[in-house]
Protein backbone atom coordinates (compact mmCIF):
# COMPACT_ATOMS: atom_id res chain seq x y z
CA UNK A 1 0.00 0.00 0.00
CA UNK A 2 2.37 2.53 1.48
CA UNK A 3 4.71 1.24 -2.33
CA UNK A 4 1.28 2.65 -4.49
CA UNK A 5 1.13 5.78 -2.47
CA UNK A 6 4.68 6.47 -3.71
CA UNK A 7 4.08 5.24 -6.65
CA UNK A 8 0.98 7.44 -7.60
CA UNK A 9 2.63 10.82 -5.94
CA UNK A 10 5.58 9.94 -8.40
CA UNK A 11 3.24 9.49 -11.43
CA UNK A 12 1.60 12.57 -10.49
CA UNK A 13 5.11 14.21 -10.40
CA UNK A 14 6.00 13.32 -13.78
CA UNK A 15 3.15 14.37 -15.02
CA UNK A 16 2.84 17.97 -13.72
CA UNK A 17 6.81 18.24 -14.63
CA UNK A 18 6.35 17.36 -18.24
CA UNK A 19 3.34 19.64 -18.17
CA UNK A 20 5.71 22.34 -16.95
CA UNK A 21 8.62 21.36 -19.39
CA UNK A 22 5.90 21.89 -22.53
CA UNK A 23 5.08 25.50 -21.39
CA UNK A 24 9.30 25.99 -21.94
CA UNK A 25 9.57 27.33 -18.45
CA UNK A 26 13.25 27.59 -17.44
CA UNK A 27 15.42 26.70 -14.48
CA UNK A 28 12.78 24.20 -13.16
CA UNK A 29 14.24 20.92 -12.30
CA UNK A 30 12.68 17.58 -12.74
CA UNK A 31 14.92 15.05 -11.29
CA UNK A 32 12.15 13.44 -8.96
CA UNK A 33 13.58 11.07 -6.58
CA UNK A 34 12.65 7.76 -6.26
CA UNK A 35 14.37 4.87 -4.09
CA UNK A 36 14.69 1.37 -5.66
CA UNK A 37 11.54 -0.34 -6.14
CA UNK A 38 10.97 -3.98 -4.79
CA UNK A 39 11.47 -5.08 -8.50
CA UNK A 40 14.59 -3.33 -8.53
CA UNK A 41 15.86 -4.26 -5.25
CA UNK A 42 15.05 -7.99 -6.37
CA UNK A 43 17.12 -7.91 -9.36
CA UNK A 44 20.08 -6.37 -7.75
CA UNK A 45 19.66 -8.90 -5.19
CA UNK A 46 19.27 -11.69 -7.44
CA UNK A 47 23.44 -12.09 -7.97
CA UNK A 48 26.41 -11.84 -6.23
CA UNK A 49 29.27 -8.98 -7.23
CA UNK A 50 31.03 -11.19 -9.39
CA UNK A 51 27.56 -11.10 -11.79
CA UNK A 52 27.17 -9.59 -14.62
CA UNK A 53 23.90 -8.13 -15.31
CA UNK A 54 21.83 -8.72 -18.40
CA UNK A 55 22.36 -6.13 -20.84
CA UNK A 56 19.14 -4.22 -22.19
CA UNK A 57 19.20 -5.27 -26.32
CA UNK A 58 16.80 -2.30 -28.62
CA UNK A 59 16.54 -5.36 -30.10
CA UNK A 60 14.14 -6.71 -27.77
CA UNK A 61 10.34 -4.85 -27.68
CA UNK A 62 10.25 -4.41 -23.81
CA UNK A 63 14.10 -4.02 -23.23
CA UNK A 64 14.05 -0.89 -26.09
CA UNK A 65 10.67 0.35 -24.62
CA UNK A 66 12.66 0.63 -21.23
CA UNK A 67 15.64 2.25 -22.32
CA UNK A 68 13.45 5.19 -23.64
CA UNK A 69 12.37 5.76 -20.04
CA UNK A 70 13.65 8.87 -18.07
CA UNK A 71 15.56 7.25 -14.69
CA UNK A 72 14.89 8.82 -10.94
CA UNK A 73 17.52 10.42 -8.74
CA UNK A 74 18.92 8.78 -5.74
CA UNK A 75 19.47 10.11 -2.29
CA UNK A 76 21.44 8.50 1.00
CA UNK A 77 22.18 5.96 -1.19
CA UNK A 78 26.00 5.48 0.01
CA UNK A 79 25.01 3.88 2.92
CA UNK A 80 22.64 1.51 0.93
CA UNK A 81 24.32 -1.86 0.73
CA UNK A 82 21.81 -2.80 -2.24
CA UNK A 83 22.95 0.41 -4.50
CA UNK A 84 26.59 -0.46 -3.14
CA UNK A 85 26.12 -4.30 -5.09
CA UNK A 86 24.14 -2.69 -7.87
CA UNK A 87 27.56 -0.15 -8.39
CA UNK A 88 30.27 -3.83 -7.69
CA UNK A 89 27.75 -5.84 -10.46
CA UNK A 90 27.53 -2.69 -13.18
CA UNK A 91 31.68 -3.08 -12.86
CA UNK A 92 31.90 -6.21 -13.41
CA UNK A 93 29.10 -6.05 -16.23
CA UNK A 94 30.95 -3.54 -18.09
CA UNK A 95 34.30 -5.51 -17.47
CA UNK A 96 32.45 -8.48 -19.17
CA UNK A 97 31.22 -6.68 -22.27
CA UNK A 98 34.71 -4.59 -22.64
CA UNK A 99 32.57 -1.42 -22.69
CA UNK A 100 34.15 1.70 -21.86
CA UNK A 101 30.27 3.19 -20.13
CA UNK A 102 27.42 1.67 -18.50
CA UNK A 103 24.17 3.14 -17.40
CA UNK A 104 22.12 1.85 -14.20
CA UNK A 105 19.30 1.68 -16.71
CA UNK A 106 21.08 -0.64 -19.23
CA UNK A 107 20.33 -3.35 -16.83
CA UNK A 108 17.07 -2.19 -15.75
CA UNK A 109 17.25 -0.62 -13.13
CA UNK A 110 15.74 3.36 -13.88
CA UNK A 111 18.03 5.82 -11.55
CA UNK A 112 20.67 8.25 -12.25
CA UNK A 113 23.70 6.63 -12.02
CA UNK A 114 26.61 4.94 -14.64
CA UNK A 115 29.89 4.25 -14.89
CA UNK A 116 32.55 5.69 -17.48
CA UNK A 117 35.85 4.81 -17.92
CA UNK A 118 38.43 7.81 -17.57
CA UNK A 119 40.38 7.69 -20.50
CA UNK A 120 42.35 10.73 -18.87
CA UNK A 121 43.36 9.50 -16.13
CA UNK A 122 46.76 7.17 -15.80
CA UNK A 123 45.36 3.23 -15.88
CA UNK A 124 41.87 4.20 -16.76
CA UNK A 125 39.99 3.94 -13.55
CA UNK A 126 35.81 3.48 -14.14
CA UNK A 127 34.29 6.50 -12.01
CA UNK A 128 30.69 6.31 -10.82
CA UNK A 129 28.65 9.09 -11.41
CA UNK A 130 25.58 8.92 -9.57
CA UNK A 131 22.64 12.13 -10.10
CA UNK A 132 24.51 13.91 -12.91
CA UNK A 133 24.30 17.27 -14.23
CA UNK A 134 26.13 18.67 -17.42
CA UNK A 135 26.18 21.91 -15.91
CA UNK A 136 28.19 24.15 -18.77
CA UNK A 137 28.95 23.46 -22.63
CA UNK A 138 30.05 25.17 -25.34
CA UNK A 139 27.57 26.16 -28.45
CA UNK A 140 29.56 24.55 -31.06
CA UNK A 141 29.18 20.55 -32.01
CA UNK A 142 31.41 17.85 -32.99
CA UNK A 143 31.24 14.68 -34.79
CA UNK A 144 32.07 12.37 -32.83
CA UNK A 145 33.38 8.97 -35.28
CA UNK A 146 31.94 5.69 -34.79
CA UNK A 147 30.16 5.60 -31.29
CA UNK A 148 28.68 2.67 -30.28
CA UNK A 149 26.62 1.09 -27.69
CA UNK A 150 25.80 -1.91 -25.52
CA UNK A 151 22.55 -2.28 -25.99
CA UNK A 152 22.62 -1.72 -29.45
CA UNK A 153 24.14 -4.66 -31.28
CA UNK A 154 26.15 -4.84 -34.49
CA UNK A 155 25.42 -1.12 -35.36
CA UNK A 156 28.44 2.27 -35.00
CA UNK A 157 27.65 5.46 -36.31
CA UNK A 158 29.15 9.10 -35.07
CA UNK A 159 27.56 11.12 -33.51
CA UNK A 160 26.64 14.85 -32.14
CA UNK A 161 28.44 15.72 -28.97
CA UNK A 162 30.16 18.62 -27.03
CA UNK A 163 33.92 18.80 -27.31
CA UNK A 164 34.03 19.88 -23.79
CA UNK A 165 31.30 19.49 -20.95
CA UNK A 166 31.57 20.79 -17.30
CA UNK A 167 29.72 18.24 -14.78
CA UNK A 168 28.37 17.55 -11.41
CA UNK A 169 27.99 14.26 -10.06
CA UNK A 170 28.05 12.42 -6.81
CA UNK A 171 30.47 9.28 -6.25
CA UNK A 172 29.48 6.14 -4.74
CA UNK A 173 30.88 7.48 -1.39
CA UNK A 174 28.39 10.00 -1.63
CA UNK A 175 30.79 12.65 -2.33
CA UNK A 176 29.92 15.81 -4.66
CA UNK A 177 32.44 16.02 -7.78
CA UNK A 178 32.65 19.32 -10.00
CA UNK A 179 34.96 18.71 -12.98
CA UNK A 180 35.52 20.11 -16.43
CA UNK A 181 35.88 16.64 -19.05
CA UNK A 182 37.87 16.90 -22.18
CA UNK A 183 38.66 14.64 -24.95
CA UNK A 184 36.20 13.86 -28.33
CA UNK A 185 38.48 12.27 -30.40
CA UNK A 186 39.54 7.90 -31.28
CA UNK A 187 43.00 9.14 -30.97
CA UNK A 188 43.60 11.76 -27.87
CA UNK A 189 40.90 9.94 -25.87
CA UNK A 190 36.86 10.53 -25.63
CA UNK A 191 36.31 10.78 -21.78
CA UNK A 192 33.96 13.69 -22.33
CA UNK A 193 31.85 11.58 -25.02
CA UNK A 194 31.82 8.52 -22.69
CA UNK A 195 30.07 11.23 -20.03
CA UNK A 196 27.52 12.26 -22.95
CA UNK A 197 26.33 8.62 -24.01
CA UNK A 198 25.60 7.79 -20.79
CA UNK A 199 24.06 10.72 -19.27
CA UNK A 200 21.83 10.34 -22.29
CA UNK A 201 20.52 6.86 -20.73
CA UNK A 202 19.63 8.71 -17.61
CA UNK A 203 17.13 10.57 -19.93
CA UNK A 204 16.27 7.76 -22.61
CA UNK A 205 18.27 8.68 -25.29
CA UNK A 206 20.53 6.73 -27.51
CA UNK A 207 23.34 7.90 -29.52
CA UNK A 208 21.23 6.91 -33.22
CA UNK A 209 19.13 9.97 -32.02
CA UNK A 210 22.23 12.30 -32.27
CA UNK A 211 23.76 10.52 -35.49
CA UNK A 212 25.68 13.14 -37.80
CA UNK A 213 27.81 12.53 -41.42
ZN1 LIG B 1 24.98 3.09 -24.66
Amino acid sequence: MTTNKTSTTIHKATILCLTITGMTLFFISCNTVQPFTAAERSLILSGTSEMPFRVLQVTDMQDSLFLRKPSFDLKNFAADSTFQLLVARLKTTLAAENGVGIAAPQVGISKNLFLFMRLDVPDNPVQVAVNPKIVHHPDTLVCFMRDGCLSIPDFSGNSSRYPWIEVEYFNEKGEKITERLEGFSRQDGFTAIIFQHEYDHTRGVLFTDRLCE
